[in-house]
């Protein structure tokens, strides 16, 4: 049963015992929100349930922003997990993928963008942004609709309940220097005026709304030139100043030496010095960066987009987490490759790099927040909030009503007092998650850990599957 108000101003409303609100738990809590999705109002320590609203099946968390993901590369999931050659590396893995994004078709590529927003749901990630690079037909020519492939992944949001924030990928140039694409980039090449038309096209496609916003992501110092990326800028502040730009900046050290080598500065360094970076900005990937950077990132208020269990599985590096965090700096989680969909695990990793290098435990507490996850969970919702460009990630008035529902039954909360449930939440893996049902803009997408359209969905995603795994 699933009673609401109805009254002017609220479209909906639940009552949970125990709520996560931006000054941490609190009891007795009353969120109501609009037929927009926005919550109207949150409030806590009520005397008593009222009668007839919903109550919530367990504590409530805000739900977590997923700030960088390349949908196609779901259906790639664990396909490359072996030596393709005597030097693997990352930039083994990146030929193979280039060979899997050859074959992807619209139908394959919203197929498989809902499945992994399905699985997304189901982990409590309630947005995404879509760092979405593959543009055109497989022999590199435009669609019909040059915004046909964004168009599919912004439908796949949208029947899924997920939030999107879609930022289409200016891709340009194979390396420093502005040299040319190879033909296995043929899907992906535009300039900074075709971009920006893709952009438009999407706006008059499917205006923004609650759940919608458009971005655009430069997709790498090496894919972009300095001329290129100022037309991008200026063509996207023309439109919508403020919008979200994200980019790839630092994942791999070769990149860094050759930006060193053909512009003469590391790559935060060299963008930090000629461009206004700031909090509309993410950092995909800061992985190396000396300390020079770290403390002038950190002073921007860029967000520092970090996707640890794809920086694992491609072997990346080790981001100076504490140092950044020391300095103030702002940070959100992705799945990026999607080798794993839950924000857990990126938290988790995230700490545990930090312990393997440091051998010492706890390292990413702050004297203000002694408990790990509570530091990590709060950092990462504001950050990847702001990666969205979005009114997410608080449960607020004002905000989008997205949350989850933890089971308190699951063996690892069970007993618990509220103030150990997010470190036993990030840190404990033992069985099921503990998300059981995941609320966006104020729909319950996911009850009792299934999501609303899962087979019927997942029975897509397989006969994508089935075709593009198919042998040649
Ligand atoms: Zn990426």
């Amino acid at each position: 049963m699933n009673h609401t108000i109805e009254t002017n101003q609220a479209s909906g409303a639940l009552f949970a015992a125990q709520a996560y609100l931006p000054d941490g738990w609190r009891r007795n809590v009353l969120l109501e929100w609009d037929a927009a999705g926005t919550l109207r109002s949150v409030r806590p320590d009520l005397a008593q349930a009222p009668s007839g609203v919903a109550h919530a099946a367990g504590p409530i968390l805000p739900g977590m922003p997923n700030l960088h993901s390349h949908a196609f590369q779901r259906a790639m999931a664990g396909l490359t997990e072996y030596r393709a050659n005597p030097t693997d590396s990352f930039w083994s893995w990146r030929d193979l993928m280039y060979r899997f994004a050859a074959r992807i078709t619209p139908d394959d590529l919203g197929a498989t963008a809902r499945w992994l927003y399905v699985e997304m749901l189901k982990a409590g990630y309630t947005s995404v942004c879509e760092f979405h690079y593959v543009h055109h037909a497989q022999d590199g020519q435009r669609y019909a609709s040059p915004a046909e492939l964004a168009q599919r992944v912004v439908d796949a949001a949208d029947v899924t309940g997920i939030g999107m924030t879609m930022l289409p990928v200016l891709y340009q140039y194979s390396g420093f220097g502005a040299r040319a694409p190879r033909d296995d980039q043929r899907r992906f090449i535009n300039t900074p005026e075709q971009l920006l038309g893709i952009v438009e096209a999407l706006r008059a496609w499917r205006p923004e709304h609650g759940a919608l916003r458009y971005g655009v992501a430069p997709h790498s110092l090496r894919a972009v030139s300095h001329e290129s990326l100022r037309a991008l800028l200026e063509g996207l502040d023309r439109s919508t100043p403020g919008a979200p730009v994200h980019i790839h900046i630092a994942e791999q050290t070769a990149e860094v030496e050759a930006c060193i080598a053909t512009e003469g500065a590391r790559p935060v360094q060299w963008l930090l010095d000629r461009f206004d970076v700031n909090a509309r900005w993410c950092l995909v990937h800061a992985t190396h960066i000396d300390a020079q950077e770290t403390a002038a990132l950190a002073k921007r208020g860029a967000i520092a987009g970090l996707c640890l269990t794809t920086e694992a599985n491609l072997g990346d590096g080790i981001f100076p987490a504490r140092d950044y965090l020391d300095a103030g700096g702002a940070f959100g989680v992705g799945s990026d490759s999607h080798i794993g969909v839950d924000w857990r695990a990126e938290l988790r990793l995230l700490e545990y790099g930090q312990r393997l290098a440091r051998r010492e435990r706890n390292v990413l507490a702050a004297a203000h927040q002694a408990q790990v996850a509570d530091r990590l969970f709060d950092a990462a919702l504001a950050g990847g909030a702001s990666a969205t460009g979005r009114e997410v990630g608080a449960l607020k008035a004002g905000a989008r009503a997205d949350w989850i529902v933890l089971d308190a039954q699951h063996p690892n909360l069970a007993e618990q007092k509220p103030h150990t449930w997010l470190s036993s939440v990030v840190f404990c893996e033992h069985g099921e998650t503990p998300v059981l049902d995941v609320y966006t803009g104020g729909e319950k997408i996911v009850e009792g850990r299934r999501h609303r359209d899962e087979a019927r969905l997942y029975a897509d995603y397989r006969a994508a599957l089935a075709r593009l795994l198919a042998e040649d």
